[in-house]
């Protein structure tokens, strides 16, 4: 059994207990709802992680994806992308849109469990079991320099690698290499939407990482490159528009994705199957 206390997002204490009992309360009780065809776990962030905490232990390999809306916009052109993520093991509501879409759709879910949060979760986890952590991309020394910040939390945290390395099909068998060398039991990747997610489908299968996660910006947010919206401005679901103040740059990808997601949840969301779109 897991036990999480979460203070704050910047103080987060996790004590791990060791049971069998975690996946008997958790898998009877999971329940999928969807989103314009894009399914999401209803899942709290303490279920998600004595969930994780089974995954590790099988030693399969495993797909775990956080969905923000624009992933649920993606999904309605990108055809590879969405049968990815029908494929994922375990899919995550990340966004506060996707709560507030669930809410409309009448199908509330319970939680939110951002990158950013699972990341800390996960070194605390990863800390007390033992497990190793790789760290995939963002820019060159990010993901080091996140590592160093997870390290001097959880000093027994063991970072089996960092690389920035980039999400293009060609640096692929060298990224697996790399990897495969470092006998990771979590990898995070951090390349963005879709590409994370798409470049974890396409390598898992050889891989064989016992737990893949698409973290996006997490490793900006942790190593403080990026700086994360105040926690009052999280809770009201504005974090996109504190990022687009900070970051001007991402104007085109929200203002693309905000509307048009609203408007798909309005006009498409309560249909039994969502339109295609592609
Ligand atoms: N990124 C990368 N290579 C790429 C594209 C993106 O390493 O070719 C990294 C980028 O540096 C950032 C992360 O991917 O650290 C996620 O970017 P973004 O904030 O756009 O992702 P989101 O959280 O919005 O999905």
């Amino acid at each position: 059994m897991i036990m999480l206390s979460l203070v704050s997002s910047r103080r987060i204490i996790v004590a791990v207990k060791p049971t069998n009992a975690s996946s008997q309360t958790l898998t009877a009780a999971q329940r999928r709802i969807a989103i314009l065809g894009v399914g999401i776990d209803d899942v709290t962030e303490a279920e998600v992680l004595a969930r994780l905490d089974d995954l590790l232990r099988s030693g399969r390999p495993h797909h775990l994806v956080t969905i923000n809306p624009e992933f649920v916009v993606e999904a309605q052109v990108n055809p590879a992308f969405r049968t990815m993520l029908a494929r994922a093991d375990l899919s995550t509501a990340d966004g506060f849109g996707i709560l507030l879409a669930a809410r409309y759709l009448g199908t509330p879910l319970r939680g939110r469990v951002t990158g950013v949060d699972l990341t800390w979760h996960l070194a605390a986890l990863c800390a007390d079991r033992g497990y190793r952590m790789f760290l995939l991309g963002a820019a060159p020394g990010v993901a080091e320099a996140t590592a160093n910040v997870l390290q001097a939390r959880y000093p027994q945290l063991v970072i089996a690698g960092t690389y920035a390395g980039s999400p293009q099909p060609r640096h692929e068998p060298f990224l697996r290499q790399m990897i495969h060398a470092a006998h990771p039991d979590v990898l995070l990747v951090a390349y963005g939407h879709p590409h994370q997610d798409l470049w974890i489908a396409r390598n898992q299968p050889l891989l064989q990482v016992p737990l893949a996660v698409g973290v996006g910006g997490t490793f900006d947010y942790i190593s403080g490159r990026v700086p994360r919206a105040p926690a009052a401005i999280r809770r009201v679901g504005m974090e996109w528009a504190y990022r687009l103040v900070r970051q001007p740059q991402r104007w085109r990808r929200i203002i693309n994705a905000v509307p048009r997601f609203v408007w798909l949840v309005l006009r498409y969301g309560r249909h039994a199957a969502s339109p295609t779109l592609y």
